[in-house]
């Protein structure tokens, strides 16, 4: 029975559901079950948004407050979104199929972190003055931008959204933010919430749609100046396609096939607590996943047999659970494109060492799969498979090890475990990624830079990269003395 509507939100408050519209299902993946209907956003609705963004940017309070009050609403908005997590972590998981614990504990105070973060950055930031030529000082600032587009993903929509909104509008930029249509009910909520904790009219609105119908209107539209997005490759590359018409800056976090790399010196049970966290986190829904696992020849036949054993135990489940580590894909259609790329493995000769099948449990629960994978050329050792499946390979030496790690068109992240510490740096310096963990999986520190080259994507984020992203530089030269002009045509 359809019990929730889910509009836009556009200067601050929900738009009324219109009966007259087009509209999408919003199925809860761990029941398969239709629980509320997404609203639409057409093209004017898109417009709307954006002329709300527009206008509180050009006229509104929010870039005009000094650092310090806009720092006391950020620091609201942080204290708000904590005092609802239970309810964030609710939505997120009847939209995501999230397991709910690690929603409550992990994403939504990261999430509220991010605002934290960012209003403590834009307190201590300062900006440059030069006075190298005499009788001249040159300012530097950074000035906001103005109306950004934000593409949010489906995997883990509260905490990946928020970090682009939380630099966004700390610079004094106005937003769009488009959740995906797979998963709209946390988002328009969490965006609420931060009006009932004193955020200005205007400058976060939310539009709800499909992607190649809502998003792609954003994208296009001639007053959005900035297109911050975080999903797939092939989407990133048609979004930055309809960013360069009006020659907008992207950022692109996109897709990876990171390596995990275990040597034999390495703390093996660590090694396996990592390896498993890095691939069936999130229920395999991660673009930082250690996807690839690359085991040296020595120890692969106890480390695999372990792994593949601890698989089969991981326990998949009602993600409302507390003992659930592994939940059910966020959508049908993802489901059948994962248990796809296993049959084409077992077709080209892969040997699927544990799960890998569909659970019958009303939802689109899959057992987590461990495959033996052929070599470097298969399919699965190359492409995203974006779900709970790890491809698993061996090695013989260090040098075998960075060649196929490097073997691949993406570059996010790589995991590497060893004791020693001169290899581990020099594993570090030798894959071509955005980010290595060194004996740990899936830390990210929000200062540093977060993103790959090549199909990872364009851009970090984190940080100062974050705020430079959502930031127009400007040089102000001010004459401090006469200088002697040329008296042209005098
Ligand atoms: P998509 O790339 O299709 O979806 C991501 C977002 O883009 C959704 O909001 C989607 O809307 C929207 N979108 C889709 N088409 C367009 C378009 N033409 N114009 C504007 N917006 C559009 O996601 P996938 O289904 O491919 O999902 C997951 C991918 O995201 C994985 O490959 C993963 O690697 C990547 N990812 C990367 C991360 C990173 O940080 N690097 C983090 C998380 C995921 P809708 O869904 O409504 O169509």
């Amino acid at each position: 029975m359809t019990t929730i509507t889910i509009t836009s939100l556009i200067n601050g408050k929900r738009l009324e559901a219109d009966g007259s519209r087009d509209r999408l299902p919003i199925v809860d993946p761990s029941r398969g079950e239709t629980i509320g209907e997404l609203q639409i956003a057409d093209a004017d609705e898109v417009g709307a948004a954006v002329a709300a963004a527009t206008q509180a940017f050009r006229e509104g309070p929010w870039p005009r407050l000094s650092v310090a009050d806009r720092k006391v609403i950020l620091l609201s908005i942080r204290e708000a979104l904590m005092r609802n997590a239970d309810e964030l972590a609710d939505l997120e998981t009847r939209d995501a199929g999230l397991p709910r614990t690690g929603v409550r504990l992990r994403h939504v105070p990261r999430m509220a972190r991010n605002f934290e973060y960012f209003a403590a950055l834009i307190d201590t930031q300062s900006e440059n003055a030069y006075r190298q030529e005499p009788g001249f000082l040159s300012l530097e600032t950074l000035e906001p931008a103005g109306v950004a587009a934000l593409i949010a993903p489906w995997n883990a929509p509260l905490a990946l959204a928020s970090m682009k909104v939380a630099a966004c509008i700390a610079l004094g930029n106005t937003c769009v933010l488009k959740p995906s249509e797979h998963t709209p009910m946390s988002l328009v909520r969490a965006v609420e919430i931060m009006h009932e904790a004193g955020l200005p009219p205007g400058v976060v609105n939310v539009v709800n749609g499909p992607g190649p119908v809502t998003g792609d209107g954003l994208v296009k539209h001639p007053d959005v100046t900035r297109v911050s997005f975080t999903g797939g490759t092939g989407t990133g590359r048609a979004i930055m396609a309809a960013a360069s018409g009006g020659l907008k800056p992207v950022s692109l976090e996109l897709g990876g096939k990171s390596a995990n790399i275990v040597f034999s010196d390495a703390d093996i049970e660590r090694a396996l607590d990592g390896a498993l966290l890095g691939i069936y986190t999130n229920n395999g829904q991660q673009c930082l996943a250690g996807s690839r696992i690359l085991v040296q020849r020595s120890v692969a036949d106890e480390f695999i047999e372990r792994f593949v054993a601890r698989t089969g135990r991981v326990r998949v489940g009602d993600p409302l659970d507390d003992e659930t580590e592994v939940g059910p894909l966020a959508f049908e259609a993802h489901l059948q494109t994962v248990l796809g790329f296993l049959d084409r493995a077992r077709d080209e000769g892969d040997e699927v060492l544990a799960g890998g099948e569909r659970l019958e449990r009303g939802g689109y629960f899959m057992a987590p799969a461990a495959v033996s994978v052929v070599g470097p050329e298969s399919r699965l050792a190359r492409e995203e498979i974006f779900g709970p499946v790890a491809s698993m390979l061996t090695f013989e030496d260090e040098d075998e090890a960075v060649a196929m790690a490097n073997d691949s068109e993406f570059g996010l992240v790589g995991y590497v475990w060893t004791e020693n510490l001169r290899r581990a740096l020099r594993v570090a310096g030798a894959i071509s990624a955005g980010q290595i963990w060194v004996n740990t999986p899936l830390m990210r520190d929000i200062r540093t830079p977060f993103g790959g080259p090549r199909a990872s994507g364009i851009g970090r984020e984190g940080g100062m990269h974050s705020l430079k992203f959502f930031g127009e530089p400007k040089t102000t030269t001010i004459a401090l003395t006469d200088q002697r002009l040329e008296k042209m045509g005098g």
